[in-house]
């Protein structure tokens, strides 16, 4: 039997549509949301997401600023014109988009965005305060895992979770936000030995590698629940996850797809942080 698709689209209409009612009362009452997107870099695929969530951020009534500092933009003016945006009133959300210029470490320069108005949960602060219980944004890909699975009703509490990944974009937040919700957590990464031995333990495994196909059938338990963060491309222009679909599928209870899962949910959420913020007086 065929795992049952855990699609993310219609969850992410959902979203799109409940933030767009908030963003159109928020406008009514003067404060017409909006987001900045500063971007240092030329790379293509990044100008493409960062162009996709613009569209959104439009569709839904969010005006979206796009802040190209160029692709030798200092680290000092980049941690300058993000402290200046977490000052301008008029902006709500600020996302600063990777890669960066050769030498600017994400990490250190994502401290300079407020953490009020930092609705991908960059700033470490954000992750300090998601790791200590307290109101934070998370970062929306982590927030997005635990969506989709809330979405389609998936117990966590007491469940063995396993989080391929320990990046602090979406395996760290990802792990403190399934502990919240009361799962029993392992964190895997390039230095785990014998994964599918972990993974094959797992009654829910999240796979965010990097790394096309490498979660194959051995490394899921029979009926499991399968998120898939991972996005690669192919050489034929199109995206694949991290897990080995064609087998996994035979074997998983359930399964996120690519594209069509994770990514839908992660743009939406990144739209309802925005209303969010601009919410808090
Ligand atoms: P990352 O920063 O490169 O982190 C990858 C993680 O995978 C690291 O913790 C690494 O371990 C671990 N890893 C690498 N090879 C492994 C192996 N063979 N076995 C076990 N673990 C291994 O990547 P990321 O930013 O977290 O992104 C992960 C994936 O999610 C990428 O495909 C990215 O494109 C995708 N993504 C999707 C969205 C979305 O909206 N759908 C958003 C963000 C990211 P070490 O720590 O030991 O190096």
């Amino acid at each position: 039997m065929s795992a049952s698709i855990l699609s993310g689209k219609e969850l992410a209409a959902a979203i799109r549509a409940e933030t767009a009612a908030k963003a159109a009362e928020l406008t009514a009452a003067g404060r017409p949301p909006k987001l900045a997107v500063v971007v240092a870099t030329a790379d293509e695929s990044s100008a493409w997401y960062v162009r996709s969530i613009a569209n959104a951020a439009v569709k839904v009534g969010i005006t979206c600023d796009i802040v190209d500092l160029g692709a030798d933009a200092a680290p000092a003016d980049i941690r300058h014109k993000l402290a200046s945006l977490s000052i301008d009133e008029t902006v709500h959300g600020v996302i600063l988009q990777t890669p960066l210029p050769h030498g600017a470490k994400p990490e250190d320069l994502a401290g300079a965005i407020a953490f009020e108005k930092d609705i991908d949960g960059a700033n470490p602060l954000s992750l300090g305060r998601l790791a200590a219980g307290l109101p934070a944004f998370a970062p929306a890909t982590a927030e997005a895992v635990i969506a989709i699975l809330d979405h389609y009703q998936i117990e966590l509490t007491g469940r063995r979770v396993a989080v391929v990944g320990r990046s602090t974009v979406v395996g760290k937040p990802a792990a403190h936000l399934l502990l919240d919700k009361n799962a029993t957590v392992t964190v895997c990464h390039s230095r785990t030995k014998d994964l599918a031995a972990v993974t094959s333990n797992a009654d829910v495994v999240v796979a965010a590698v990097g790394r096309a196909g490498l979660i194959t059938a051995e490394h899921i338990r029979p009926g499991a629940v399968v998120v898939d963060v991972g996005t690669n491309p192919t050489a034929e222009g199109g995206l694949v996850g991290d897990v080995d679909a064609a087998s996994v599928t035979e074997k998983a209870g359930a399964l996120t797809p690519v594209p069509g899962g994770v990514g839908p949910v992660t743009t939406a959420l990144l739209l309802q942080h925005t209303v969010q913020a601009a919410s808090i007086r």
